[in-house]
C-alpha cells in the first residue's frame, strides 16, 4: 500500500497520520531514489539506511536499518530535516521552521534539532516571546542564525552544561529555564526583573505563581495588581504577549533575585550539594530504613474544605494506603504520628462523612480535639513524636529517616496538581526546643530539643530537594496532575512573612516533605481525591519515590 501511495504522490507522504505518536515521510535523493525519514514522540528523528549516500552517513561499522540523526553528517541532517519539514525557509540570518507535526514536536525537539541540543530551548524561547509553549500547526519559530547549530553554519558553541531528554527533566533545570527569561533592569521606581508575557499566559499564574513564594490566592492577586501598576498595565485583561512586566526584586524568589544577592547564592549553594550527593544504599526490602508518616489534620481539625472534600479523611487514607503498602512490601519500619480512632489504620474506599476522632500517638495519648492541645501544638507534637521515633532504636543510621506530612491545598481554582515543600537550610533554626504549659508527654524529654549544623541543614534541604524530585518523577510517569509553576519549593510566603512549615522545620529527618497533593479549589483536583483509585494511585507513587530513594530500594 506505501509503494502505491508513492507512485501517486511522489513528493513527501506522511503514513503515520493515524498514528499519533509517528511521522513518516520519503524524501527525495541527489540521485533521483528516496529515502524514509520518520519522527516519533519521545524519540526524536531517524533516517532508513537503505538507499543513503555514503555522504551523508557520519556512523562507521555495521548500519542498522535505522541510523538516528546523530548518526548523520552536517548534510545528511540537513537533507532529512528539509524532507521533514519542507516549509522551513533556510535564510542567511535565521531557519524560519513551521510547526508541521504540533503533537510530535516541542520547543526541546526543535532545540535538539536545529540548534545542536536541547537544552538551548530556552534561548530559543527568548527568541521567540510571542510564541505559546505549546505547539499549532502553522506556528512560526524563528531560529537565528547565533542559536543555529555550527553543523548548519550558525554560532552555537560551547556545549551545554547538562544534558538529559525533556521528561527528565529535573528542579533545576526547570527554574534556569524560568531564570533565562527574566532581565534585571532599573528605572525611577527601583531595580526590577523584566519578564515578557507569552500568549495565554496571566499575571496571576504566569508571572506572581512562578516568580514569587506567594501561594495565598488572595494575596497572589493583590501582588498581581501590584505589579500590574508597576508595569503600567491599566487593564490586566487586555495584556498582550510580548507586553513587559517589571517584577520589584523584593518580590523574588530566591532562585530569581539577581547575581550577587545572598539569596541566589544560597539557593546555588543547596543546588551544589544536591550534586554532591549520593544515594544512601539501605538494606534489603528498606531495611533500616525509618519512616514516619503524618496526616496532615485529623480530629477537629479538618483541614482546607472546598467542593465537598476535606483535607483531614482523605489525606488520612492516602497516608495510611502508603503505611500499608510500606508494611506488605519493605523491611522499613513505618511509623504514623496519629491514628483515627474507629477506623485504626484501615483504608477506605468511601468516606462518606468527617471523622471527629482522632487522637496524636504521643505517650500517653493526646485526642487531637482542640482542647487537648491546641492545633497550634498539635502541629509541634507531631515533629517531636517523630524525633522520638527517629532515635528509636539509637542505632538508626540519620541518613535513612523520611518524614512526610500529607496535606491538601486550598490555592486558586485555575491552579491544580502537587506541590511538595522541603526545609530551606536558611530557614532552620541552629537550636530550638519547644515547651509549652499544660502538654506533658513522655517524647517531649528527647525530641523537643534540636540542635542543627550549617552542614546538617545544607544536607537536609539536599536530601529533601532530591526526594521531592524523585516524586515528581513517579507522578508524571502515573500521569498524575503538577503544579505548573515550581512544584517544589523550600518556604512558603503569607501575610508578609517567609516561613518553613513547622512540621518539616525542626524535625531530624534526614529527608522531609510536606506534600499538597492537590488542590481542593480545583474541581477536577477535588474530585480526584474523592476517588479511591487516585488516593491508591498517589500512594503507590509515593512508595515508588522512597524506594527510589536509596540505591537500592
Ligand atoms: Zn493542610
Amino acid at each position: 500500500m506505501r509503494g502505491l501511495v508513492s507512485v501517486l504522490i511522489p513528493a513527501a507522504i506522511v503514513i503515520g497520520a493515524a498514528a499519533p505518536d509517528l511521522a513518516e515521510v520519503q524524501g527525495a535523493l541527489p540521485g533521483g531514489k528516496k529515502a524514509a525519514v520518520r519522527l516519533q514522540f519521545k524519540m526524536g528523528v531517524s533516517v532508513s539506511s537503505k538507499n543513503l549516500p555514503k555522504d551523508f552517513i557520519a556512523k562507521k561499522g555495521d548500519l542498522p536499518r535505522w541510523l538516528s540523526f546523530e548518526d548523520l553528517t552536517s548534510g545528511g541532517k540537513r537533507w532529512a530535516l528539509t524532507a521533514l519539514f519542507p516549509k522551513d525557509k533556510w535564510g542567511k540570518d535565521e531557519v524560519r521552521h513551521v510547526v508541521r507535526w504540533p503533537k510530535l514536536e516541542s520547543v526541546w525537539l526543535i532545540s535538539a534539532l536545529f540548534c545542536g541540543h536541547g537544552q538551548r530551548y530556552d534561548l530559543l524561547m527568548a527568541a521567540n516571546p510571542k510564541n505559546p509553549e505549546f505547539f499549532s500547526e502553522g506556528d512560526i519559530w524563528h531560529i537565528p542564525k547565533a542559536l543555529l547549530s555550527p553543523e548548519f553554519g550558525g554560532a552555537a558553541t560551547s556545549a551545554p552544561a547538562r544534558s538529559q531528554p525533556e521528561d527528565e527533566f529535573d528542579d533545576e533545570a526547570r527554574i534556569e529555564a524560568s531564570r533565562a527569561m527574566l532581565e534585571y533592569k532599573k528605572d525611577k521606581q527601583g531595580s526590577y526583573a523584566a519578564y515578557r508575557m507569552r500568549k495565554g499566559e496571566a499575571l496571576y499564574s504566569g508571572v506572581v505563581m512562578r516568580f514569587t513564594d506567594l501561594v495565598d490566592a488572595k494575596e497572589v492577586n493583590q501582588l498581581a495588581a501590584r505589579i500590574a501598576k508597576r508595569s503600567g498595565i491599566k487593564d490586566v485583561r487586555s495584556i498582550q504577549p510580548g507586553q513587559v512586566i517589571k517584577i520589584p526584586l523584593d518580590c523574588l524568589a530566591d532562585p530569581f533575585q539577581p547575581e550577587g544577592s545572598k539569596g541566589l547564592a544560597e539557593d546555588r549553594q543547596v543546588r551544589a550539594e544536591v550534586r554532591r550527593t549520593a544515594k544512601v544504599e539501605a538494606g534489603p526490602r528498606l531495611a533500616g530504613v525509618r519512616v514516619v508518616l503524618d496526616p496532615g489534620h485529623g480530629g477537629v481539625d479538618s483541614g482546607a474544605r472546598a467542593n465537598g472534600v476535606w483535607e483531614s479523611d482523605f489525606v488520612y487514607d492516602i497516608t495510611m494506603r502508603v503505611r500499608r503498602l510500606l508494611e506488605l512490601n519493605t523491611d522499613a519500619r513505618v511509623s504514623t504520628t496519629l491514628r483515627y480512632e474507629g477506623i485504626g489504620f484501615g483504608i477506605r474506599d468511601s468516606i462518606p462523612a468527617m471523622t471527629k476522632e482522632a487522637v496524636l500517638l504521643t505517650t500517653p495519648p493526646i485526642p487531637n480535639d482542640g482542647e487537648s492541645s491546641s492545633t497550634g501544638s498539635s502541629v509541634h507534637l507531631r515533629w517531636i513524636l517523630a524525633n522520638h521515633f527517629f532515635a528509636t532504636p539509637k542505632t538508626a543510621d540519620p541518613r535513612k529517616t523520611i518524614f512526610i506530612s500529607f496535606h491538601a491545598d486550598s490555592l486558586h481554582p485555575s491552579t491544580r496538581g502537587s506541590m511538595v515543600y522541603v526545609p530551606a537550610s536558611n530557614m532552620v533554626p541552629s537550636k530550638f526546643t519547644w515547651a509549652e504549659k499544660g502538654v506533658q508527654v513522655s517524647e517531649l524529654k528527647h525530641g523537643a530539643s534540636v540542635n542543627f549544623t550549617a552542614r546538617q541543614k545544607l544536607e537536609m534541604e539536599a536530601r529533601s530537594l532530591i526526594f521531592a524530585e524523585g516524586l515528581l518523577k513517579e507522578l508524571r510517569r502515573e500521569k498524575l496532575p503538577i503544579h505548573a509553576n515550581r512544584p517544589i519549593r523550600n518556604v512558603i510566603n503569607r501575610s508578609g512573612k517567609t516561613f518553613v512549615p513547622a512540621v518539616i522545620r525542626t524535625n531530624n529527618a534526614m529527608t522531609k516533605a510536606l506534600i499538597e497533593v492537590v488542590n481542593l479549589q480545583n474541581e477536577e483536583d477535588a474530585a480526584l481525591l474523592k476517588d479511591a483509585n487516585f488516593r491508591e494511585q498517589y500512594a503507590k507513587a509515593v512508595v515508588r519515590a522512597i524506594r527510589g530513594h536509596f540505591k537500592n530500594g
